[in-house]
């Protein structure tokens, strides 16, 4: 979709955009495209497509989970910040923490937040494992967010931990997540998640599942193991 297109989705959504939040989003893709060729970011690089699987799909979250009310999230692996830039310019009072382990993205986002003067965001190179079991993060956040990052039940491990009691974990899938979904079923509960609900939806022909998973039992302080061991061996 093109620039207008999306403005048209988002408004047909209840979110009309100002001019500043066009702006910060024509300056990100500028952004990216340009860094794109020093350091990689992402594979899409044409605007219309970039438009529509990163700022489309990240935003799509918001059509399915209210932010309104939520003040911290925390996105795990965000790459070159999907889902949680998107959603942090629609929803500039969100305080948003990203970990990722590539720290030439994790640069790269702290150039983004201070061209887009977003306020409220902290960025840190590491494993989620490891971010996971530190005290002040541990269990601290009210929503955790994940896209492309690895299968459910692994996902789970490094992204559970991270959600407070009573908070969510947001894991936006695409395609075969129904198998993901079973395959998870034990992960999640081990962890203290339960799946409350999976919206499907399409952006242009493509599936796409949004999981809602709520903390309803603290994590054991077992979990997230050390880093490397949920993806060596996941909880089946
Ligand atoms: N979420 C983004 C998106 O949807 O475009 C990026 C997806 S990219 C395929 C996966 C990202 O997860 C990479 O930036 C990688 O460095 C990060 N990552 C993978 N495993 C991780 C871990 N255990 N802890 C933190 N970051 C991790």
């Amino acid at each position: 979709m093109d620039k207008n297109q999306f403005y048209k989705h988002l408004e047909n959504n209840g979110i009309n955009l100002t001019d500043k939040q066009k702006d910060q989003f024509k300056k990100y893709f500028q952004l990216v495209f340009y860094w794109n060729e020093r350091i990689n970011l992402t594979a899409i690089t044409d605007e219309d497509e970039f438009y529509t699987k990163h700022f489309y799909d990240s935003i799509a979250t918001s059509f399915y989970f209210d932010f309104k009310n939520v003040k911290s999230i925390c996105d795990v692996g965000s790459g070159a910040g999907f889902p949680s830039i998107p959603l942090k310019i629609i929803y500039p009072h969100l305080e948003v923490t990203i970990v990722d382990s590539l720290n030439k993205r994790i640069k790269f986002l702290n150039l983004l937040a201070e061209e887009l003067d977003l306020k409220d965001c902290i960025f840190v190179h590491g494993r989620a494992e490891d971010f996971g079991q530190k005290d002040n993060f541990r269990e601290s956040f009210d929503v955790v967010t994940a896209r492309a990052v690895a299968r459910l039940n692994v996902l789970s491990e490094l992204c559970i931990p991270l959600v407070k009691l009573d908070g969510y974990f947001l894991s936006l899938k695409a395609q075969k997540c129904n198998e993901e979904k079973l395959e998870a079923s034990k992960a999640i509960n081990v962890l203290g998640g339960i799946l409350e609900s999976d919206d499907l939806f399409y952006v242009e022909g493509e599936e796409r599942h949004i999981l809602k998973i709520r903390k309803n039992k603290r994590t054991t302080k077992k979990y997230p193991r050390k880093a490397g061991t949920p993806n060596k061996n996941p909880i089946l």
